[in-house]
């Protein structure tokens, strides 16, 4: 497994993260457990900072908070001096309840409903993500209600496709997301925008995928995107000053991974803003980026208890967790890929070829295949590495599994940011109705 952030072997041979043991994090907290690396995620959010907010001069890091939505998190970013992205009235509670400036809140999403959008209107988040015709009306006759003025981006489907896996390509053309840039459907909902009294559009957004490693997808971006915002200024002679390149940059998950460098990305970024400004003879824009994967995704590892082994002699050797797809679904959806380590015997010696399973009742749930280890015992701890992106965020209560404890790991100290759920929370919400309040048996 290769090591991430602060991550390292100890003189006892354990896996160690932000200076704590993970062996006495197990004892302390339990299993299965998020372990966050909260000097990693500010090392990156910095990275992301210098190269961008300070290397292109004008331009904004969103974090996308759906990687990883927590109170404490949202404290992060703020500190960091990052705004934030959010996708739901979910996920904008969240960062109201943290105290996130509503400023530097970007609202998305495909299907905001009514209360979502006048949720966003009364807070007053910095930008509207305005998506489709339906939410275009829906937010301008809010804002009017609301005697408001709504600040928008306008969502387009820029016709890019990024080389990833399907389910998370999103700039092509048959996209459930924006509006189309190729068939003139952009064009018309920019027109309607401008007419619309109590919309302001500032500027336009674009999101062409997930987990890009080819750099040139986003310079491709950025050429397709100037030149729409010359059109617009020389078809309707509004000069916008906004262009959200979305995020997607790629992490490293396991062998084979090869993502650039955040600094190349803002130089490529900036060097196609500036060819491309220069061949329209257009102002340079507002950059706005929004990563979410490359700021936690290598800051989190889940660490597990390995509980029953089955080996089917000349075929496999399963190796059972007591966490699986409820709380990472990624393998199951995406085949996604992962390394590990045995936390509690980490320097040892590889010695056989093994699969790690969840305990859910699938037969896809699985995390890892073929990955070699130590011999493995029932009662090791097994750590899943850059599980910090899509996970917590993506967990289920399957098989009613109450969903792990997620912690910051810093300088030798762990902090609870989310508890771990127990089973009188599985049952938070379920209701008794009076007719099932009686115990025997119904008379047939
Ligand atoms: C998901 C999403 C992001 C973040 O994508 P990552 O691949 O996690 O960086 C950014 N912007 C929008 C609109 C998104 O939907």
């Amino acid at each position: 497994m290769r090591l991430h952030g602060t991550q390292r072997i100890n003189e006892q041979g354990h896996l160690e993260i932000g200076g704590c043991d993970t062996v006495n994090l197990a004892q302390e907290f339990g299993t299965p457990l998020y372990i966050m690396d909260e000097a990693h995620i500010r090392e990156i959010c910095r990275r992301y900072y210098q190269s961008f907010t300070q290397g292109l001069k004008n331009a904004e890091v969103i974090y996308a908070s759906k990687a990883f939505s927590t109170m404490a998190m949202c404290r992060i970013i703020n500190q960091e001096g990052l705004g934030l992205d959010v996708v739901s009235g979910g996920e904008l509670y969240t960062a109201l309840q943290a105290d996130f400036p509503a400023e530097r809140i970007y609202f998305h999403g495909n299907n905001k409903s009514a209360e979502e959008l006048a949720m966003a209107l009364k807070a007053g988040v910095g930008r509207i993500v305005v998506d489709n015709f339906y939410e275009m009306s829906l937010l301008n006759d809010l804002a009017q209600g609301m005697n408001q003025k709504a600040n928008i981006l306008l969502r387009v489907t820029p016709g890019i496709e990024a080389h990833t896996h399907e389910y998370i390509q999103t700039g092509q053309i048959d996209s459930k997301f924006g509006f189309t840039l190729s068939n003139g459907t952009a064009d018309r909902a920019l027109d309607l925008a401008l007419s619309s009294a109590n919309l302001v559009v500032k500027g336009v957004h674009a999101h062409i995928g997930s987990q890009i490693f080819e750099l040139e997808s986003f310079s491709h971006e950025v050429r397709v995107m100037i030149q729409y915002m010359a059109d617009i200024y020389e078809r309707t002679g509004s000069l916008l000053e906004e262009l959200n390149l979305g995020g997607g940059f790629g992490i490293y998950y396991a062998s084979g991974d090869e993502p650039a460098q955040i600094e190349d990305y803002a130089k490529i970024v900036r060097n196609a803003l500036e060819d491309a400004c220069e061949k329209h003879k257009f102002p340079i824009p507002k950059i706005i980026i929004e990563p979410g994967r490359s700021i936690v995704g290598t800051a989190g590892t889940t660490l597990y208890t390995i509980g029953s082994i089955k080996e089917i002699p000349g075929i496999r050797k399963y190796i059972a967790v007591d966490g699986g797809m409820a709380d990472n679904p990624r393998p199951a959806l995406y085949q996604a890929r992962y390394e590990a380590v045995l936390a509690n015997r980490a320097a040892e010696e590889n010695a056989e070829e093994v699969s790690i399973t969840g305990k859910c009742c699938e037969s896809g749930d699985m995390l890892i295949w073929d990955i070699n280890l130590p011999k493995v015992q029932s009662g090791d701890l097994l750590a899943v590495s850059c599980t910090g992106a899509y996970n917590y965020s993506m967990s289920s209560n399957y098989n009613r599994l109450p969903r792990p404890a997620a912690i910051f790991a810093e300088g030798g100290k762990a902090d609870v940011i989310v508890k771990r759920e127990n089973y009188s929370d599985l049952l938070r919400n379920d209701v008794l109705p009076e007719r099932l309040a009686h115990l025997p048996m119904a008379s047939r």
